[in-house]
């Protein structure tokens, strides 16, 4: 198995780049936030609950997000490997989701945050507010939320898996041709460590 979690601020190509990945490496795609919406679309009593969250730029309840991950996971057992888009954006989250890959006999192998700067990030999300309709995209004080709540929040995340040698970062600026051959470079070096034995 290969589970890899993509991490970095909103708008940082997480989504744009795990659809490429999956074709690549046969990977299943959790996206917490994509999960959400289709919560929210369907107007579901978890939908509705984590819109109250969504639409002030704050996280869900932990609780409720683990509940929804996990349900997500084990409805995969043919997997191959997972990519975790959008999750875990806190600490009680990362230490769910290592208990999940233990009780699954498995482990989170790598988490690669892309580092976009601060003023692309507002430039994308005004871009992607334009086509996706997305209310938390296209108001610039949720925007701001969003971006506060990761560094506070989401940041630590990367310290917590750095600790068990697993986080790297990569430039996220540039073409998305671009960044998808950095991250395939990490991929294919993390698989020949983990193929040579040096991992889990
Ligand atoms: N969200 C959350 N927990 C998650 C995923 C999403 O609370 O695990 C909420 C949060 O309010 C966030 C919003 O959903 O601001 C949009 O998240 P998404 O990951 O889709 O946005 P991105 O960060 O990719 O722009
Ligand atoms: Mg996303």
């Amino acid at each position: 198995m290969l589970n890899l979690i993509l991490f970095g601020p909103p708008g940082s190509g997480k989504g744009t780049q795990a659809l490429r990945l999956i074709d690549r490496y046969h990977l299943v795609h959790i996206s917490t936030g994509d999960l959400f919406r289709q919560e929210m679309g369907r107007e579901t009593p978890l939908g509705k609950e984590a819109k109250a969250y969504i639409s002030r730029g704050e996280l869900v309840p932990d609780h409720i997000t683990i509940g929804m991950l996990r349900n997500k996971v084990n409805a995969h057992p043919e997997a191959e490997g997972f990519i975790f888009d959008g999750f875990p954006r806190t600490l009680a989250q990362a230490e769910a989701l290592d208990q999940l890959m233990a009780e699954e006999g498995t482990t989170i192998h790598l988490l690669i945050a892309l580092d976009v700067d601060d003023e692309e990030i507002v430039r994308r999300i005004r871009g992607r507010a334009a086509i996706s309709g997305r209310a938390d995209d296209a108001n610039d004080t949720v925007v701001r939320n969003r971006l506060a709540v990761y560094k506070n929040e989401t940041a630590p995340v990367f310290d917590y898996y750095a600790k068990q040698g697993k986080s790297h970062r990569i430039d996220g600026m540039g073409s998305v041709e671009e960044i998808f051959q950095r991250l395939c470079t990490l991929i294919d070096q993390t698989i020949h460590s983990l193929k040579k034995g040096a991992l889990i």
